[in-house]
């Protein structure tokens, strides 16, 4: 069977990764979280004292640039691969409100896309592979045969990332969730450099009101006929 690349765009919690997940493991393809690199970059930026409330010291983000691997290892346990940032697994502490936070601040920097993307680009050895992000079908790979554009309303996506970040035992609010979820709504689409929009060729799905199990038939369903398409 033919492989093919599945991109995955949307807004924040729109269930990206849940149904990636679903896909690369149904397919046996790699899945490629492109938020968690991002996340990664705004942990180093923190834990660097480049990034907190009051102040964002771009020009040294890139500067030390350089300075930050990211790599990716699969975790058989969990069934995905987790991020790692210069050897240390970094996949809990990225995934906080304060990294949230910053992270659509981080990710306006030019240079810091440039690495990552170049980084993306180079994970595609043979097709087979599921990335979700903000830019995958319009920058990184504006030739994949299959792209999502995935939505939901913002009350609905707040409430699933409460949820998650109550549920790993995070202290939040629900009403600093949702703020932040629509902050990022914001960042993420007016920024210069590859904003988030629907690229023309990108099937949107809103899953506002679907199941995850009705959610992945649909994608599933789409998958396939793209594959036979590509035969
Ligand atoms: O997908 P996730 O919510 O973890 O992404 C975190 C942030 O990383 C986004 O809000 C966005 O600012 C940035 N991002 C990006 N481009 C991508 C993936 C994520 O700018 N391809």
């Amino acid at each position: 069977m033919n492989k093919i690349t599945i991109a995955i765009d949307g807004f924040s919690s729109t269930g990206k990764s849940t149904v990636a997940k679903q896909l690369a493991k149904h397919l046996g393809y790699v899945y490629v979280d492109t938020g968690a690199m991002y996340r990664a970059v705004t942990f180093y930026a923190m834990k660097n004292g480049l990034i907190d409330n009051t102040d964002f010291n771009a020009e040294a983000l890139v500067y030390q640039l350089p300075n930050i691997e990211l790599s990716f290892k699969f975790n058989k346990a969990l069934g995905f691969a987790e991020v790692y940032l210069n050897g240390v697994n970094v996949e809990k502490e990225i995934r906080t409100l304060e990294v949230s936070s910053f992270v659509s601040q981080v990710s306006t920097i030019s240079e810091v896309r440039l690495k990552l993307v170049e980084q993306q680009q180079k994970m595609v050895k043979d097709k087979g592979i599921v990335m979700d992000g903000r830019d995958i079908g319009t920058v990184v790979f504006p030739k994949a045969e299959l792209k999502l554009f995935m939505t939901a309303s913002a009350a609905t996506r707040a409430e699933r990332r409460y949820q998650e970040l109550t549920e790993r035992g995070d202290t939040v609010s629900y009403n600093a969730v949702l703020q932040n979820v629509k902050e990022r709504d914001y960042m993420d689409s007016t920024r210069k450099d590859s904003p988030l929009v629907k690229a023309d060729d990108a099937i949107e799905i809103d899953n506002s009101n679907m199941t995850l199990d009705e959610q992945f038939k649909k994608i599933l369903q789409l998958v396939k006929m793209t594959i036979e398409d590509c035969e």
